[in-house]
């Protein structure tokens, strides 16, 4: 089944195969960026920073890699250190067992190996934290051994040259080798996978990758037929799917905001007073309802406004803005609600939510100004 589409696209020769790296290392040569283990060639500093580099952005790295650098500038160092420290200076970073794997394997580095990390695969992958991408980008990056390092931007952009109609999972890695081995070089593997790596940040990102800037976009099977944007399947999130109505109250030129509890969800951040629709709920009862629960007041006339929507990492929810006047004035909170002004609500955080309403009541303003 896949041979099919590595035929169908590829069609690898040595000449197009020796045509493939020459772009692509071409392109890295210009366009990579200057990242500090970049300018290194220390196996210990390019393992600290693949390790670093695991679910976490090259801009979240950078200050860490220096700090640690400053801490540990090498394994000695880091073997001698205590736990505790080495945590320290991992903090924030999180997925701590990474940093507890680092030190672990330190400790194997310095009494098995002398100190040095071991230069084969079988020895490399049996270390704490040494997974098969890991293991393939030290080896590659660091000795120039001929492992291609499948993460998820390469994993994506090998997927797109094969037109390979999959949900990206590294359950398909093992397939994926076979096909390009023909297209990996005896020399500069490790620039040639730093370039693949690249590749996928920059140019052939998950959403709209800049194809027409793609050094390889003749060998690409996925671009060939318009599938990019396809390939791979996007992953379809369950969200928890939330209604909610939330109440524009304007005094003066002021709007009523109110502060979320410290604790849970979107915790001290700034919003309208609403909150959930119930089963059965019309948007104004169930604004009715919540106004009465939070400032005790009874609404006497409601106007739609509009309606948002915005997905968060756990629930997507749809928000039903309403103009509303109240029959008093509520009792209020000094340090959870405020009267605040639209130009003035840029000094306060809110839900990505809220603050597409606040951009509609902006534009709102603006064209009443205008007329
Ligand atoms: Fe990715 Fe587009 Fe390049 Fe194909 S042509 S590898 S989809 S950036």
């Amino acid at each position: 089944m896949v041979y099919k589409y590595v035929c169908f696209v590829m069609k690898i020769s040595k000449q197009n195969a020796a045509e493939f790296q020459k772009k692509l290392e071409a392109w890295y040569s210009v366009r990579h960026r200057k990242l500090p283990w970049r300018e290194t060639q220390d196996p210990y500093k390019i393992w600290i920073s693949e390790i670093m580099l695991q679910q976490t952005t090259v801009q979240t790295v950078i200050p860490y890699y220096r700090e640690w650098m400053k801490h540990f500038p090498d394994m000695l160092t880091l073997s001698r250190a205590p736990l505790q420290k080495v945590l320290k200076v991992w903090q924030g970073l999180g997925y701590y067992r990474r940093a507890k794997n680092l030190h672990k394997a330190s400790h194997i580095i310095m009494s098995d190996f002398n100190g040095q990390i071991p230069q084969n695969y079988e020895d490399l992958k049996n270390l704490p934290g040494f997974g098969p991408y890991t293991t393939a980008a030290v080896l590659s990056i660091a000795f120039d051994e001929p492992y291609l390092a499948i993460d998820a931007n390469i994993r994506r952009i090998l997927m797109r040259l094969l037109k390979w109609p999959r949900k990206a999972s590294s359950s398909i890695d093992k397939k994926l080798h076979p096909f390009f081995s023909p297209l990996l070089p005896r020399i500069n593997m490790g620039i040639f996978n730093q370039a693949l790596m690249e590749l996928g940040s920059q140019v052939c990102r998950p959403k709209n990758p800049l194809c027409l800037l793609c050094p390889v976009f003749d060998f690409c099977g996925a671009y060939k037929d318009g599938k990019q944007e396809v390939i791979p399947i996007p992953e379809k999130r369950s969200y928890n799917k939330i209604e909610a109505v939330i109440a524009i109250i304007e005094k003066n030129g002021k709007f009523l905001i109110q502060k979320r509890p410290s604790i849970g969800l979107l915790a001290d951040l700034w919003e309208f007073p609403g909150g959930k629709l119930e089963k059965g709920e019309t948007a104004e009862i169930a604004l009715k309802r919540e106004i009465r629960e939070e400032l005790g007041v009874e609404i006497y006339e409601e106007r739609f406004l509009t309606k948002v929507q915005h997905s968060y990492t756990q629930f997507q929810v749809t928000l039903y803005a309403l103009s509303c006047s109240i029959k008093m004035d509520p009792v209020l909170d000094k340090n959870h609600h405020r009267w605040v002004s639209l130009e003035g609500m840029r000094e306060f955080p809110f839900p990505s939510g809220s603050a597409k309403v606040i951009k509609f009541l902006e534009t709102r303003m603006e064209g009443n100004r205008r007329r």
